[in-house]
């Protein structure tokens, strides 16, 4: 379903943010995408969801090749992928019922539709007794819940989880990665972007091991080990 095939990223700096890198991720599949800060896993992360190019290499996503997707096909193929990051990104100004509610409107879905299906997503993370808060009456945990029922609206094939847990105490963490291991058990493909050694060590799914822009180690049930 995932593709990166001899992929390497230059921005301006002396070393490459990504190297020769090279894996493939299934349907269905939880991967874990660990390294330290600056080992260049939002890097793969921008390249996947088309937010940046390749300087060398090609990134394939199901049908579509991405780097080569024009802007103007962008919005249509990100509604394949739902991304979720460490500052939940969420609308101050919007309950949590509207910030999910708007990523349909903007795609030009019915009302009907919106009414259906924001509560539905709502009650899958277990928020539905909370849809009219706004996002300063949630805990890290809540908000971080709204962020991941917003990117599951579009029911996409893969959830890509950037440091989810970053700014969550370890209660909210080992909330935030159950909720993703039961979006997966549902069917979606997901993939977790973290440093954190004890959230990748706890899940014994697959680790995909990065430093310094190479990937150093890819287990199926593997361990984060620090390098
Ligand atoms: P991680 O997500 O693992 O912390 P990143 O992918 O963000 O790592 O960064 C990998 C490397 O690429 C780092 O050295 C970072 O400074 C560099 N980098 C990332 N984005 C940019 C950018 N837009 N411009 C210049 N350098 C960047």
């Amino acid at each position: 379903m995932i593709v990166f095939q001899g992929v390497s990223k230059n921005y301006n700096g002396k070393a490459p943010a990504l190297e020769e890198v090279d894996f493939k991720v299934g349907v269905g599949e939880f991967v874990s995408l660990a390294g330290r800060s600056g080992a260049g896993k939002s890097t793969i992360i921008k390249l996947l969801i088309g937010e940046d190019k390749p300087s060398k290499g090609r990134v394939f996503f199901g049908q579509y090749e991405v780097n080569k997707l024009k802007d103007e096909d962008l919005p249509a193929f990100r509604r394949h992928i739902g991304v979720v990051f460490q500052d939940f990104r969420l609308l101050p100004t919007k309950t949590a019922y509207e910030n999910v509610a708007f990523a349909l409107e903007v795609a030009g879905r019915r009302s009907r539709e919106i009414k259906e299906l924001v509560p539905q997503v709502l009650d899958m993370v277990g928020l539905g007794d909370k849809m009219k808060n706004f996002p300063k009456e949630l805990s890290g945990g809540e908000l971080q819940r709204v962020a991941i029922a917003r990117a599951m609206i579009h029911r996409p094939e893969v959830i890509i989880a950037d440091e989810p847990t970053g700014n969550l105490d370890p209660f909210h963490t080992l909330e935030i990665v159950k909720l993703l291991e039961k979006i997966n058990e549902l069917g979606t493909t997901v993939l977790l972007a973290t440093h954190d050694k004890e959230v990748v060590n706890n899940l014994e799914k697959r680790v995909i091991t990065m430093d310094k822009g190479r990937i150093v180690r890819d287990d199926p049930k593997g361990k984060y080990i620090l390098i």
